[in-house]
């Protein structure tokens, strides 16, 4: 829901103005006659809950037609308002707050009305955080506001949120780290925003503080992803949030009130209207110029970005990230070229491996392609609040060259269509990418009985890995051919027949190494407090709406009561589960659960639990600090910061080895590119399956702070521990990233389906 305000005569020709404005981005058309246009985004996180108030009061006073001010702002000013981002986080919160308060409100930091329960209203109806979905677009919010983000292109955008209660009010400039794509005028135009804003505060004795905390990095928040494309995209933080209610008494023992934190956003929202209205030339013209510059590839090392894979579907994946994000790609004419080759680190020769796509960095949106598919981020500074490395091609898996000329980029051809396959007796399905595990989670809902090789085996001299499916006539009720085609189908997986059983070199259909996927497989998962609830929110939405397989989530209180009987599959996710390692009962149980051939999925802090109680066979990495020395303990107070961005990972890009010949790893090559963050490191399972571990030399990019650095060698990255008649499939850190980590989708499907049969 948006609202646009505008004078009678800008409203009348919106859609003129949408289309000029959009031209004014492709550089087909000048800047002449165009207002610039303001979006003020409010309420991302749903227990900010000011900033919804704060557009109401906001538009109230853009409304007024006696408001002399504010029409000789809309004279060149179009605005458009998201009043709320959030609406399921929003109501969560509003709906549990209004539950909580009495008769008054209690200003009392320590009463019920101030302490939200798990999940709390931050995140959207999947637990989500929506201020880190604007580039990935995995949540359905995101993806219908970016429709009409880009349909609009504004030149400012701000997003308002709230801060704890003792903030008080930041607004822009933003703090260091700023990307080095940030151009010249992008961060003057921070400084006369928030030189105006702060008039405003000072005149009323309001407190703010500016260029601290909230840096300009990490590409999906909801001011650098507009900053990226050509505005000045700015974060607004109110003190407040999640916590504040109607009042709350503050550290300096004055009380916060709704009607206040109200009143500054919706004093900053008029004064970045009318700062914007008062240089809407200036803005326009460098809007327009960033574009300009964006199609020179101004500034970039890289002309061209040609991505190539043996699988079509992880090709697919990746395009559609691309189409969300209006980055154009085709193919290259000419594949006689060197580049950077990510993987490798090394420049080489461009090898097609059968299918590849090309970007050119010379394209309207490709300061956004810069920051999405550079190979190394530069920070500045290393306090940042978010992840330091994304780069595309590890995310998605996919070798990717970097190429310093502007190559010749045409059409991309159409995809052969899926073809139909006679009745026979047998169905082989590639096991390459998500979009395989997603044909074979479909199959399972379909009670299709399906077996994978554990050992590779050669049909008509094409030779097929370990993993591939197959699917035959035994065991499945009639109709299965067509049914099995159809799900290929639907998921652009071509499917290949065979005539008989007997294979030209290894497993023949009957060995003991064609195993059978365990039919009907029920997986629950443990939500509530502790665990954390973008965690499980990950799970959660992976396997509604991603995997689209039944999952049930238990709450980890009801956890002692609740019969693990009909449960296959038991997945914690991460979280601080101290307190069932304390409990004999609990542990017992979870054991007996596995002993009797279940399977727990134990992710990044839940593997402590089994490191720290019951002896599993997991163990923390010894934290032997090495010796820095007799005065290493006279730390200065005022190097805090650094010192703990120096013992800190947010979110850097390692290597992983791993075992491919173990079913986890099936589908992949003998590596994986793994997200490290904070948190406990394991050591290598003794008596387990170390399926994917990081070596000394596992580094590949982003911010490590020194004293973290060398504790990331030789540790554990994912790994199966059998217990009795079933396993414990360890990961340390986290496959579903965000929903937008693609590569690692499979890893889990592997660990649901496939470990242990
Ligand atoms: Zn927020």
């Amino acid at each position: 829901m948006l609202a646009f305000i505008g004078t009678p005569e800008n409203l009348q020709r919106l859609e003129s103005i949408r289309t000029n404005n959009l031209a004014l981005v492709n550089g087909s058309a000048g800047t002449r006659g165009l207002p610039v246009i303001v979006w003020l985004s409010y309420n991302v996180h749903g227990n900010e809950s000011s900033s919804t108030e704060a557009s109401l009061l906001t538009l109230h006073t853009l409304a007024d037609p006696n408001n002399q001010q504010v029409n000789n702002w809309l004279k060149n000013t179009v605005i458009i308002m998201d009043p709320c981002i959030n609406p399921d986080g929003r109501d969560r919160y509003v709906n549990w707050y209004n539950s909580m308060a009495g008769d008054q409100f209690n200003p009392d930091p320590n009463v019920r009305e101030h302490a939200e329960p798990w999940p709390g209203g931050r995140s959207n109806h999947y637990y989500f955080d929506l201020n880190r979905d604007w580039a990935w677009q995995t949540q359905e919010e995101t993806r219908q506001r970016m429709k009409m983000y880009n349909q609009w292109m504004p030149q400012v955008h701000v997003d308002f949120h709230e801060q704890s209660i003792n903030g008080p009010y930041y607004f822009a400039p933003a703090a260091q780290p700023y990307h080095e794509v940030i151009t010249k005028w992008q961060r003057d135009f921070q400084q006369q925003i928030g030189k105006n804003n702060a008039r405003y505060f000072d005149k009323n004795g309001w407190l703010f503080y500016t260029k601290q905390r909230y840096d300009l990095l990490y590409p999906s928040y909801g001011d650098t992803y507009p900053t990226y494309n050509g505005a000045i995209g700015m974060t607004y933080e109110q003190a407040g949030g999640g916590r504040a209610g109607l009042g709350i008494i503050k550290a300096d023992g004055d009380t916060l009130t709704l009607v206040d934190r109200a009143l500054h956003h919706h004093t900053t929202g008029l004064s970045t209207i009318e700062v914007s209205s008062a240089n809407q030339e200036k803005l326009l013209k460098e809007f327009s110029q960033f574009f300009d510059d964006a199609r020179k590839g101004q500034g970039a090392e890289y002309k061209t970005y040609v991505l190539t894979t043996s699988d079509a579907s992880k090709l697919n994946a990746l395009k559609d990230l691309l189409l969300r994000n209006e980055i154009n790609f085709g193919a290259v004419s000419n594949s006689n070229f060197k580049g950077y080759q990510y993987f490798s680190g090394k420049e080489e020769n461009f090898v097609n491996e059968g299918y590849h796509i090309a970007i050119s960095g010379t394209q309207t949106r490709s300061v956004l392609a810069r920051v999405l598919f550079e190979p190394t981020t530069v920070v500045t500074d290393s306090n940042t609040y978010d992840i330091t490395a994304w780069a595309m091609p590890f995310v998605y898996g996919i070798k990717c060259y970097g190429v310093k000329e502007k190559l010749d980029i045409r059409a991309e051809e159409q995809p052969a269509a899926i073809t139909a396959i006679n009745d026979g007796y047998g169905l082989l399905i590639p096991y390459t990418s998500f979009q395989s595990g997603r044909v074979l989670a479909a199959l399972m809902k379909k009670n299709i009985k399906v077996r994978f090789a554990e050992k590779p085996f050669t049909y008509q001299t094409k030779e097929y890995p370990r993993g591939t499916l197959v699917v035959i006539a035994t065991g499945n009720p009639t109709g299965w051919h067509q049914l099995t085609q159809d799900i290929c189908r639907q998921h652009q997986v071509q499917p290949v027949g065979v005539e008989t059983g007997f294979m030209d070199k290894g497993i023949d259909f009957g060995s003991p190494e064609m195993k059978v996927v365990l039919p009907d497989v029920k997986v629950a998962m443990v939500s509530g407090d502790p665990t954390v609830s973008l965690s499980a929110g990950e799970i959660w939405h992976f396997f509604e709406r991603q995997l689209n397989y039944p999952i049930s989530l238990i709450n980890a209180t009801d956890m002692p009561r609740a019969s693990l009987k009909n449960i296959q599959v038991l997945i914690l996710p991460d979280g601080n589960y101290r307190a069932w390692a304390n409990d004999k009962g609990m542990m017992e149980k979870l054991k007996e659960f596995v002993r009797n051939g279940g399977k727990i999925i134990a992710l990044k802090s839940a593997i402590s639990l089994m490191a720290t109680a019951g002896d599993w066979g997991i163990r923390m990495k010894d934290d032997k600090s090495s010796d820095k020395g007799e005065y290493a303990a006279l730390k200065k107070y005022g190097d805090a910061e650094f010192e703990n961005a120096s013992s800190s990972v947010e979110g850097a890009i390692y290597k992983v080895e791993l075992d491919n010949t173990h079913p986890l790893a099936f589908g992949y090559p003998n590596f994986y590119y793994t997200l490290k963050q904070n948190g406990p490191q394991y050591d290598f399972l003794r008596d387990g399956w170390n399926v994917g571990v990081i070596k000394k030399d596992g580094y590949q990019s982003g911010f490590v702070g020194a004293l973290v650095k060398n504790k990331l060698k030789d540790v554990l990255s994912m790994g199966v521990q059998e217990f009795g008649a079933g396993q414990v499939v360890y990961f340390a850190e986290n496959p579903l990233f965000r929903n937008f980590w693609e590569n690692g989708k499979l890893l889990f499907v592997n660990a649901v389906f496939l470990t242990g049969r």
